[in-house]
């Protein structure tokens, strides 16, 4: 009977063991996901066309400037920008300001391909001044840092007045240079209390001069700006600094925070004509809508809600997060009659512009 129980005892231990051997070459899901491991199941990843070489804009890039036309950039005011095409190239014209792009990012990879002039003319900060500026606040510096000392947070690639790169490898003045960048926008709570602040990774010319070091705000010349609530997406700008720097091949991948079906869609930013023109009094029966200017953006205080933002896809087609509601207006020129709205779980109608 001894032997039998120690025998029972050992067969027992070896059956557990194998049990747990098997159990661990069971497939298990990978942390935080619900796809066990080497699943086939899993939707594989869209497939995106590289292009030929790295500086190509991928098939699911946006193109922003490719040499033709100025048609995705106004003035800083949305009007029309003094930067000039010059053979093919975009360049800043002294005098004449940022120029932005009319559609807000948020999350983003930026290629962007520059030259500062030759022959270089001026020192330290005022040789082939411009700078790529995300979200239209947080400076990416251009500037000619090939034989001209200037302040180090301040010299071509840094994060302007608060991140030196980490080498310095400007070409010459008159070579093309890339930067490709890596922007994650800061985050903001439903209160505009920062949350997270931006981090940025930046290439120039294919070598890595910042790894994900965090913005600590809106960049300045010699003064510190702590962050101030803004949307989630807004327009880029390039910087008119006096010097004739050149722009060619810019394209972004948007790279959003959230997977909601608006992620992705158009926010354009229109200047003041655009949206007076808009705002006013609409009226249908006795319904009555105002949309009002608010900061750059327009609102609505569509019946029964709090007023709240539109969303900008086209000069004449708008749309609401907030309640899955569509606003198209009724153009003749610039001149707006009506607005047609449509709501996702039932029609609405036309509404007339009265005021
Ligand atoms: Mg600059």
């Amino acid at each position: 009977m001894k032997t039998a129980s120690v025998f029972c005892i050992i067969a027992c231990f070896m059956i557990g063991f194998m049990g747990s051997a098997v159990a661990q070459k069971t497939p298990s899901t990978v942390p935080g996901q619900d796809w066990r491991i080497h699943s086939w199941e899993r939707p594989t990843p869209p497939v995106v066309d590289p292009g030929e070489t790295t500086n190509d804009a991928p098939s699911d890039a946006i193109v922003l400037f490719d040499g033709d036309d100025l048609d995705n950039w106004v003035a800083s005011d949305g009007s029309e920008s003094g930067w000039i095409i010059r053979d093919g190239v975009m360049e800043s014209v002294k005098g004449a300001g940022y120029i932005r792009t009319l559609r807000g990012f948020g999350d983003c990879q930026l290629h962007v391909e520059f030259r500062t002039p030759t022959p270089p003319e001026g020192t330290s900060q005022g040789r082939g001044n411009s700078g790529v500026f995300l979200m239209g606040r947080y400076e990416v510096q251009v500037l000619d840092s090939y034989n001209n000392r200037t302040y180090a947070d301040g010299q071509c690639s840094a994060i302007y007045g608060q991140h030196p790169p980490q080498v310095n490898v400007s070409r010459a003045p008159g070579q093309w240079q890339t930067y490709d960048i890596l922007f994650k926008a800061p985050r903001f709570d439903r209160d505009e209390n920062l949350v997270s602040p931006a981090y940025i990774t930046i290439f120039q010319n294919g070598v890595l001069v910042h790894n994900n070091v965090e913005i600590y705000g809106p960049t300045n010349w010699c003064s510190r700006s702590p962050y101030s609530w803004h949307p989630e997406k807004l327009p880029l700008a390039l910087q008119d600094h006096g010097n004739p720097v050149r722009y060619r091949n810019i394209w972004v991948r948007e790279l959003p925070a959230t997977g909601n079906a608006d992620a992705y869609r158009p926010e354009l930013f229109w200047g003041d004509e655009v949206l007076d023109a808009m705002a006013g009094t609409y009226k249908r029966g006795n319904h009555e809508i105002k949309i009002t200017k608010k900061g750059g953006v327009l609102e609505t205080n569509y019946p029964g809600s709090a007023p709240h933002r539109l969303y900008s896809e086209s000069k004449s087609r708008w749309y609401s997060k907030f309640v899955n509601a569509e606003y198209e207006f009724v153009m003749d020129g610039d001149e707006v009659s009506a607005v047609k709205i449509s709501v996702t779980n039932g029609g609405w109608g036309e509404y007339e512009k009265v005021d």
